[in-house]
């Protein structure tokens, strides 16, 4: 502690103890958690507004606990990020995600999208991880999309644009997801080699009765298009959200509306009727 200086003393001061060790606590709570397979994949469907059909699945990670029950990542992933878990943990999801996508394309050729943070982002082996997912799994990369969002981008542009490149070149699609939320600029978003782009659930829930919201959510899908950008509005729960959405030319939803987050074998039988 001492040789490392006041970074360290400052890392122990007592209001900061409480903290730390609650991290820590978490830290070997997940790497047991991992070790015990007890992560799991949901997958939401996203459908194209225009065929109405099955075309992708968000992987959305669930914890089944033991004694907890299910826990939500918005519970364990901020300290899975802070613990540096969120590497391992994030390689499983990889790995998971790209193994039950060619599962699915007995049946029927979906992309899968995995949900990528920072860090991982930054990984000096990403490249090596995706490429060895993609391998394990046989899956083509065009298959497999990468939802990352716009803070995760925009903390280092040069080195992200670089980091983006060398993962567009594995064949996979790219997405910026909760697009509206953060710094939004346009003038960056033209130079990264985005495929798709996200437009967070909080523009849509109030699309309806919100016409500001209503306004963002046509400038985004405009703007989108204009810069040949897929787009995909998220949290879409109402038939009438569906409507907007489809007159606006937006290209496909994700949504409550159209289903929740499933289990591999719920979302298999998802796939059976729609394709009966
Ligand atoms: P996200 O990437 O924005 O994912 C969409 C979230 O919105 C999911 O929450 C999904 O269940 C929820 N959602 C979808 N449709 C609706 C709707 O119609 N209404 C409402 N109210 N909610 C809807 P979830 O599964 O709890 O995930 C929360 C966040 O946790 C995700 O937000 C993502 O940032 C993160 N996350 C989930 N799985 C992973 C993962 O494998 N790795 C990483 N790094 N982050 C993950
Ligand atoms: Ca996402
Ligand atoms: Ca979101
Ligand atoms: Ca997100």
């Amino acid at each position: 502690v001492k040789e490392n200086g006041r970074n360290h003393f400052r890392f122990f001061a007592p209001e900061m103890n409480q903290r730390a060790s609650r991290i820590l606590e978490m830290e070997s709570a997940l790497r047991n958690a991992l070790a015990r397979n007890e992560f799991e994949l949901y997958y939401q469907p996203k459908i194209d507004l225009f065929s109405g059909a099955l075309v992708g699945a968000e992987a959305l990670i669930r914890w089944q606990h033991p004694e907890m029950g299910q826990i939500q990542p918005i519970q364990f992933i901020p300290f899975a990020e802070e613990s540096g878990m969120i590497l391992p943990i994030g390689e499983w999801v990889l790995n998971e995600a790209c193994k039950q996508a060619k599962k699915w394309h007995e049946k029927l050729p979906i992309s899968v999208a995995v949900n990528l943070s920072a860090l991982q982002f930054r990984q000096d082996n990403i490249v090596e991880i995706i490429t060895a997912a993609l391998q394990n799994a046989q899956l083509d990369g065009k298959y497999l999309e990468l939802e990352l969002t716009e803070s995760v981008v925009v903390q280092n542009l040069d080195a992200a644009i670089v980091y983006l490149k060398r993962l567009k070149q594995l064949g996979v699609t790219l997405a910026m997801d909760d697009f509206g939320t953060g710094y939004s600029s346009l003038s960056y978003l033209k130079q990264f080699p985005f495929d798709t782009l996200k437009i967070d659930r909080s523009f849509i829930q109030n699309v309806i009765t919100e016409p500001n919201d209503a306004m963002i959510a046509i400038a985004i899908i405009n703007m989108a298009h204009s810069m040949r950008l897929n787009v995909v509005a998220e949290g879409v729960e109402t038939e009438s959200q569906m409507h907007f959405l489809h007159r606006q030319n937006c290209d496909q939803i994700q949504g409550y509306y159209f289903s929740k987050p499933l289990t591999a074998i719920a979302f298999d039988e998802f796939i059976n009727k729609t394709r009966q």
